[in-house]
């Protein structure tokens, strides 16, 4: 299933994709909830509930009339993994990790399929990442790997904007504020469950700029796989429905590059996993 949360005369709501179609949850069923970490907090029952409507196929909207946003404006938690393909961490200059190496984005970096990347002002460096991003499905605290993928809910297309001279160039080396610009988390645009992609870890990807491929790999090429990530997070803190966890990007990053590429106005950057989707947003 390829839940969706979409923008109609005026509301925002979900849906689920049905071909060129949106079947319309809020109409289907008025007691779901209309927003993606309501919905996912209230479990089976509303899972079981869409996969109904989809099976129906009444109150659909042409995917056409709606605009699709970021499947979720506010989880509680963004987790971002760095380094976490080995050819990335060798053009980044780093080691491989022997660990995970954790960080985070804010709720308010997020937008939809589309808006535009907005490069500061105070930033020389803006980068691309193309990452496949897990949504959790289930709370749960140290979770064991042999559980973990069944914490997941689903997953989306994450484009992990980075502004590499504050992340590597400010004191200290400053990860956070590289990575927490507002609009550095365009998301989206479908919410695909664990039945329909197959294995998370044998999945294309790969992200463009302007046309021309930048990064190119597949997530078999993944350090630390994503039982592993969910497992190790939960050592730490409780996973909660809505959470989301970018896994990393492969190389082609634009700092890895002779001569160095940067973001500039007029850019457009897409972001593709196979199965997933198309995560285009101009800067
Ligand atoms: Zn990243």
């Amino acid at each position: 299933m390829r839940l969706v949360t979409f923008e109609h005369q005026g509301t925002r709501r979900l849906g689920v994709r049905n071909g060129d179609a949106i079947v319309d949850l809020s109409q289907a069923d008025a007691s779901l909830p209309t927003n993606m970490r309501d919905f996912l907090a209230a479990g089976e029952n509303a899972l079981n509930s869409a996969r109904a409507a989809a099976d129906k196929g009444e109150h659909a909207i042409s995917a056409s009339d709606v605009k699709i946003c970021a499947p979720i404006h506010n989880p509680d938690k963004v987790i971002c993994i760095g380094l976490n393909y080995a050819d990335h961490a060798a053009e980044s200059g780093m080691p491989i990790p022997p660990e995970p190496v954790v960080f985070s984005k804010y709720a308010s970096c997020i937008i939809n399929p589309g808006d535009n990347i907005v490069a500061p002002s105070v930033s020389n460096e803006v980068d691309y990442e193309v990452e496949l991003v897990v949504i959790i499905g289930k709370a749960g605290r140290n979770i064991p790997k042999s559980d973990a993928l069944n914490h997941v809910a689903g997953y989306t297309v994450g484009h992990d904007v980075s502004a590499r001279d504050y992340q590597l160039q400010k004191p200290g080396g400053q990860w956070m504020l590289g990575k927490t610009f507002d609009t550095f988390a365009p998301l989206g645009p479908d919410l695909v469950t664990p039945d329909e992609v197959g294995d998370p870890g044998n999945l294309d990807i790969r992200c463009s700029l302007n046309g021309e491929i930048v990064q190119s790999s597949n997530t078999s090429q993944l350090i630390f796989n994503i039982e592993t990530l969910i497992s190790y997070l939960s050592h730490v803190f409780t996973l909660t429905p809505g959470d989301i966890i970018f896994t990393g990007t492969p190389s082609g990053v634009g700092m890895g590059r002779t001569p160095q590429v940067w973001l500039k106005e007029g850019d457009v950057v897409v972001c593709e996993i196979d199965g997933l989707g198309r995560l285009e947003n101009p800067v």
